[in-house]
């Protein structure tokens, strides 16, 4: 056959079937794999044959799920985690040494920021974080131990963007590793891989469940990053469990389907709010109004799922907001087929100072909306009656 579309790959891509011809794939609800004999255990747990050991390795499931996101991302290969955190770690903690320096982005995802400012220091590794949009300034943080190159685009919750074509001209530059979280964009909106960058990850927890059933994550990119990654893992135990697998690799068959609804739904939302008298500011990729509407263009096939908006009025008045949506939930998760709201200046961010939260984007009236699947004019309504 030719080669398949990206979309065809996470509908059709399979492994063996057993001797039931089964339609949809089994679960491989098993710890370790029987083997015919001493000569072929041997030669398995040499690596000299192919097949499966034992599941903290390697399952049918999390390989089908592996095989998935490698075709969707265009990478050499992956590994699949127990959660979005543990890919992220092991991106790090799997190709770094202690003494080694990472330079990232200073908008990053919550437990990242903890990860670089908490706990890797105490394995010898050290960060310098840069601003997003003044790339100008990066290679002035360069030091001779500099490894890494760490970057979220677009960035929660205010969505800057980084130019990953320029991003990755600057790794290569300079000798790093660029590894890019590209949970909020999903291989539909986004490929960093194909930009340049050598490795990524994912929380498939977000979008790629879709439906906030369960916890998993991925690491993919070039075979010798992912090699070292998957020693590391093999050895230390974050492996995905193949019940996850499984719903994951059923889950990426609609993908690009609810991504193409989220955001659709986000982009109406977006250019809906911006009219609204109540509404100081939209921030949405796809809207003109963002200050790297060009860029997002270039760079982003579709808007992404999350718009954020600032309310007039400030702390309060986020507060109320919150208080009167009847519809859409106030939870911690993103990328449900239902609609999400938070504030992030009450919540995640709360322990900030507002001058820490003004640096990474955050006013104290900004609103994040995870858009759903629900019908746009139901979506609309509930955030309309809420801010009236
Ligand atoms: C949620 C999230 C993570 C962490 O994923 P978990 O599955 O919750 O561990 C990492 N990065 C980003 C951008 C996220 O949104």
């Amino acid at each position: 056959m030719s080669k398949i579309n990206p979309e065809t790959s996470a509908i059709r891509s399979q492994i063996d079937r057993t001797k039931y011809r089964e339609h949809s794939n089994p679960m491989f609800l098993t710890s370790s794999f029987v083997f015919e004999d001493a000569q072929q255990m041997a030669a398995m747990f040499a690596g000299e044959l192919d097949g499966d050991v034992y599941s903290r390795y390697a399952n049918p499931n999390t390989e089908e799920f592996i095989d998935k996101m490698c075709a969707l991302e265009q990478a050499e290969a992956g590994f699949a985690t127990a959660s979005g955190m543990a890919a992220v770690w092991a991106s790090i903690a799997g190709v770094l040494q202690s003494g080694d320096h990472i330079l990232a982005s200073r908008a990053l995802f919550g437990s990242t920021h903890q990860l670089l400012t908490q706990i890797l220091p105490g394995f010898g590794i050290t960060h310098t974080y840069v601003d997003s949009d003044d790339m100008s300034t990066w290679a002035n943080h360069i030091k001779d131990h500099t490894k890494m190159l760490l970057l979220e685009t677009p960035s929660n919750p205010a969505l800057h963007l980084i130019d990953l074509n320029k991003a990755s001209a600057f790794a290569k530059e300079h000798g790093l590793i660029l590894n890019v979280d590209n949970c909020f964009s999903t291989p539909v909106i986004q490929n960093p891989l194909v930009e340049g960058a050598d490795l990524i990850t994912h929380s498939a927890t977000k979008y790629i469940d879709g439906q906030g059933r369960v916890l998993g994550g991925i690491v993919l990119g070039k075979k010798e990053l992912i090699e070292k990654v998957t020693f590391f893992c093999r050895h230390t135990g974050p492996a995905m469990s193949p019940f996850t697998a499984w719903l994951l690799s059923k889950s990426l068959e609609t993908l690009h389907v609810r991504m193409e609804r989220h955001c659709r739904n986000a982009y109406e939302l977006a250019h809906k709010l911006a009219e609204l008298p109540m509404v100081d500011k939209v921030i949405y990729p796809h809207h003109p109004s963002h200050p790297q509407f060009e860029l997002a263009r270039k760079q982003m096939k579709y808007g992404g799922g999350i718009v954020t908006f600032v309310v007039k009025d400030g702390l309060q008045a986020g507060i109320n907001f919150l208080n009167r949506v009847k519809m859409c939930s106030l939870t911690a998760n993103l990328g449900d087929s239902r609609t999400i709201v938070t504030h992030p200046a009450s919540t995640t961010h709360s322990k900030l100072t507002p001058e820490e939260r003004a640096a990474v984007g955050i006013t104290d009236g900004l609103i994040r909306v995870s858009v759903g699947l629900e019908h746009i004019d139901d979506i609309m309504k509930d955030i309309s009656q809420a801010l009236n």
